[in-house]
């Protein structure tokens, strides 16, 4: 059982990096603990300087092969990287899923490695509203390196993928997995895509697809490079880690880093923000039976209902 809640001992623990208080502070944004945003304040000055990466795709594809294989690389050159292993679709931790497998890894007791799976547990908001708090702890815990790691390619990894400096997506051979990223809108957010499992029959087939899937897309100012990457023999993942580089490089020589930095924090305070107001509105149809029971019995519709508790909710302290 955890004890009473040391906020102030808590984060000076996780800012001096004990995996510990960074593990119990993930916990707390997991559960939407009510002082979530108490951690917030008091990391907030301590972050900004971590660079984050996500790595996207369906289950399968080598997501968590790759995302060791880069821990190795990074661990090579001394930097502390935090991972975070997301199932946004799932209620419940994905430990199995993911971060355990990487866990399992040789990075297991690489005190230079923290790896922990996340789901959205108590969160209203999913893991958009808590996956920009969890990736803040790690900063400020002093990481170098953040690794957001996401299952799925739907709305869900949208979202995430909105909380990270960089977005590689992962796909294997075949599978068709490139149409329905399409669908999810995945292509545009995608800043890097590796094709994986580069020693399969297909690899090839399914890099020159994606290529053509992209020209066919709106023109962006990067072109995100489609690699092709055997992540069990390590094969392409010094490339790989090379774009994601030129992928910041580019942001930062034009300014975009800031404007992505800032563009996240404007829609992670306005998610914040109208999940606060649909509390505050749901509180207030609790408090106005009767609204109800004109909205059924047709004496009221749903728009003036939608505008009588938003003035309420406004009105509320
Ligand atoms: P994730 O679910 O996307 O994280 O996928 P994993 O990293 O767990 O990999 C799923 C399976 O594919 C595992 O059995 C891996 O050993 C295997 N795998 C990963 N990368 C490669 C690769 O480049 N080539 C081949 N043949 N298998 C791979």
């Amino acid at each position: 059982m955890a004890g009473p809640l040391d906020l102030d001992d808590l984060v000076g623990r996780a800012r001096d990096g004990q995996p510990r208080a960074v593990a119990r502070l993930l916990s707390l944004v997991e559960d939407a603990h009510p002082r979530v945003a108490e951690i917030a304040r008091a990391l907030t000055p301590h972050t900004g300087r971590a660079r984050v990466v996500g790595l996207t795709g369906p289950p399968g594809v080598g997501k968590s092969t790759s995302t060791s294989a880069l821990l190795t690389a990074l661990r090579a050159e001394g930097k502390r990287v935090g991972v975070l292993a997301i199932d946004p679709s799932s209620p419940f931790s994905g430990g199995a899923l993911l971060g355990d497998r990487i866990r399992m890894t040789e990075h297991a007791t690489d005190p230079g490695v923290f790896i922990r799976s996340m789901a959205t547990r108590g969160h209203l908001g999913g893991m958009a509203l808590a996956a920009p708090e969890a990736v803040r702890i790690l900063d400020a815990a002093g990481h170098d390196h953040v690794i957001v790691e996401t299952v799925g390619v739907g709305q869900a990894e949208v979202d995430v993928a909105a909380a990270t400096d960089t977005t590689v997506v992962v796909l294997a051979p075949g599978a068709g997995d490139a149409v329905q990223m399409a669908k999810a809108g995945i292509l545009e957010v995608a800043d890097v895509f590796i094709v994986n499992k580069g020693d399969r029959d297909g690899a090839g087939e399914t890099a020159r697809d994606l290529r053509q899937m992209l020209h066919m897309g709106v023109a962006r100012d990067w072109s995100p490079p489609v690699l092709t990457t055997t992540a069990t023999s390590r094969q392409g993942v010094d490339e790989l880690w090379s774009a994601v580089a030129a992928h910041r490089e580019h942001l930062a020589a034009g300014g975009g880093l800031e404007a992505k930095r800032r563009q996240r924090l404007r829609r992670e305070v306005e998610s914040l923000a109208a999940e606060r107001f649909r509390v505050r509105v749901a509180a207030s149809f609790d408090d106005a039976p009767s609204l109800a029971d004109d909205l059924a019995a047709r004496r009221v519709d749903p728009y003036r209902a939608a505008a009588i508790l938003g003035e309420t909710a406004t009105a509320r302290d």
